[in-house]
């Protein structure tokens, strides 16, 4: 790379910095963990814009990126939650984060501007308290989809997929055994996420049976069921299109992927 080049690009940078900085603003916030109180970085309202809204609800936006914003961390405590969750953990829980989380912490102290895979390590720290304190299943789902969608945004294919399997699992979990809404979402719409994570994933004969029902609910919204109909029809497409060897491979890919992602996880919590 010529100098020219490089300071060029290096000047860019520093605009966008520059500019993204002044989207910004702080929120002082008290931690309820530890009583420590620090400045979140939030965005201005109406600074953003949205491009695209992918099938699995996740929104791509320029200008600047909410998601890098999403998890709010104590850098005193080490506690870390997506930020509508942040305020609200039970005493039981907060002590739960001091003495686990806490005596491992080692303070971050994180730039003013985030970028991607600083946001990655923001919603898996703020995974792994969900998981020391035993949240809901769908928190720890939401926060897995939010870790995929990151992975999409950086072309990582294969920790987009890890990520969707695990959003899957969860999802699935809380479907079956909390009550509604889950993460904002009512039946339908949950049963339509699970069924195109379900595609996403490879498990396309699967997702049919969740997208056939939201398309022959009577109860269901009609903007779900048009959502619903468009993603069985790509499946039916793509299965016609697919030889039957292919489907026994994509099968037996899933099944090693399945006892990958196991491991995967004991792994990364460690
Ligand atoms: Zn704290």
């Amino acid at each position: 790379m010529s100098k020219e080049t490089f300071s060029n690009r290096t000047s860019g940078d520093l605009r966008e910095k520059d500019k993204q900085k002044l989207l910004l603003y702080n929120r002082n916030v008290t931690c309820p963990v530890c009583g420590n109180s620090f400045n979140a970085r939030a965005i201005k309202k109406s600074s953003y814009r949205i491009l695209k809204r992918d099938s699995d609800f996740f929104i791509r936006y320029s200008i600047i990126n909410p998601y890098f914003y999403d998890v709010w961390v104590c850098d005193d405590c080490g506690y870390a939650a997506i930020k509508n969750d942040f305020l609200h953990i039970s005493d039981y829980d907060a002590d739960t984060v001091k003495n686990k989380i806490t005596p491992k912490w080692h303070s971050k102290n994180y730039p003013d501007i985030y970028d991607i895979d600083l946001a990655i390590q923001r919603y898996k720290l703020s995974l792994l308290n969900y998981y020391v304190i035993d949240a809901r299943a769908s928190k720890k789902a939401i926060n897995f989809l939010k870790i995929a969608w990151m992975y999409r945004l950086k072309e990582d294919n294969k920790n987009e997929i890890k990520f969707l399997n695990q959003a899957l699992k969860n999802f699935n979990a809380a479907y079956y055994n909390e009550s509604l809404p889950i993460c904002g979402m009512d039946r339908f719409t949950t049963m339509y996420l699970i069924g195109e994570l379900m595609r996403r994933t490879g498990k396309e004969e699967d997702s049919l049976t969740w997208f056939s029902q939201v398309v022959t609910s009577t109860t269901a919204s009609s903007k779900i069921k048009n959502m619903a109909r468009d993603q069985k029809n790509l499946v039916k497409d793509s299965l016609e299109n697919k030889p039957h060897a292919e489907n026994q491979y994509q099968q037996d890919e899933d099944t090693s992927r399945k006892n990958k992602t196991h491991g995967f996880l004991s792994k990364f919590l460690k």
